[in-house]
């Protein structure tokens, strides 16, 4: 039997990644269960209630509504043991990365983060990831059992299909919450710039921050016109290494940007199906991280930038200054 573990959101539905890792789970074959964690579960298991599942475990209640580990951990436990389960997926969500591994020493098995692909080779579960720093891609499987694999988003399609009423099976961790979680932080959305599920991914780089053909070097004005662009596409915001550095180094640059937006071999490598690229060269190690990117834009000033060399589908060799302020102009 597999196992998958979800989640439910604050609102007590399922997120995007966890129908994903539903999909990828079903793509396996096999009886598997889906044990599902939080404050309360019924509404997420009858929302998948039609999914195909053998069991729907859950353990429910206030404490398992928090991100916490000795709750979070407890609860893997309990569904894994459950479920006599062999292989354990689950949505690589902040929650589940943060125990799968200690949860699979406690279980006997092994643990494999950042998941990318999963498929069945020679009758056996095999696994995608990256390595050194993703410039290696490897298949690999595992004899050891349980074997728990915390799925990346975006490597199936989110499961879809109709609701029902889950026969649910409460199961009940021995946890021991000491730690008490008293709220949350979060930047407002205007301040959050980093959206995964947007349509378009939009990348600056360090010719924002360049003395311009006019002599000046206008970090203000490029402030507001990626800002406005941001604003009224809602569209993610990513950046090069050069700029987010420069950041660091001291030099008034763009405060929103910090190495959370960063693209490429030492940075993230995001899905969205379409990208735009701002003010950066096209190098090798940036454009690694936008394998996953549907249909790639640039707009740079140099004709002979990396983007001109089969890095993008289209190159504007243009100002994107002029570009950019034109493009919120119309979108305006
Ligand atoms: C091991 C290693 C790992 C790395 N990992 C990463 C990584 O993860 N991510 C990453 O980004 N980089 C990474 N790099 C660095 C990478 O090689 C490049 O140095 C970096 O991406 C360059 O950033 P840039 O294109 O913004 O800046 P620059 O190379 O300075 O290019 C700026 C560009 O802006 C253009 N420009 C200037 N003004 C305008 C204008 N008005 N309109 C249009 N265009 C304009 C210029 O023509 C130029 O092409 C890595 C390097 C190494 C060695």
């Amino acid at each position: 039997m597999n196992l998958l573990l979800l989640h439910t959101e604050s609102d007590g539905g399922l997120a995007k990644s966890s129908l994903e890792a539903l999909s990828a789970t079903i793509a396996l074959g096999g009886p598997f269960a889906v044990g599902i964690v939080g404050e309360s579960t019924q509404a997420a298991a009858d929302a998948i209630a039609t999914c195909g599942a053998a069991r729907f475990l859950t353990v429910t209640g206030p404490d398992y509504g928090q991100a916490r580990y000795a709750t979070d951990a407890a609860a893997a436990e309990a569904l894994a043991r459950s479920a006599g389960a062999e292989i354990i997926t689950a949505p690589a969500t902040s929650r589940w990365n943060r125990v799968l591994p200690g949860v699979a020493h406690r279980l006997g098995g092994k643990a494999d983060t950042h998941i990318t692909g999963l498929t069945i080779s020679e009758g056996k579960p095999a696994a995608t990831r990256w390595f050194y720093r993703q410039r290696m891609e490897a298949v690999f499987t595992r004899t050891s059992r349980p074997w728990l694999l915390a799925l990346e988003g975006g490597i199936a399609p989110a499961w879809s299909g109709a609701a029902g009423t889950a026969a649910t099976e409460a199961v009940t961790p021995a946890a021991s919450p000491r730690t008490q979680v008293t709220g949350f932080a979060a930047p407002s959305s205007d301040q959050q710039t980093i959206r995964p599920d947007a349509d378009l991914l939009f990348v600056t780089g360090a010719g924002w921050t360049k003395k311009q053909p006019d002599g000046e070097v206008k970090t203000a004005e490029a402030e507001t016109i990626i800002l406005d662009f941001l604003r009224i596409t809602r569209s993610s915001l990513g950046s090069t290494k050069s700029l987010v550095d420069l950041g660091g180094e001291g030099v008034a640059v763009l405060p929103f940007l910090s190495h959370m937006n960063q693209v490429g071999q030492t940075g993230s490598t995001p899905r969205h199906p379409k990208g735009l690229s701002t003010c950066c060269h096209g190098e090798e190690p940036h454009t690694v991280g936008w394998r996953f990117i549907g249909e790639r834009r640039a707009i740079s000033l140099d004709a002979n930038c990396g983007w001109s060399r089969g890095k993008a589908d289209v190159l504007y060799v243009a100002d994107a200054f002029a570009v950019m302020r034109k493009v919120n102009e119309l979108l305006a």
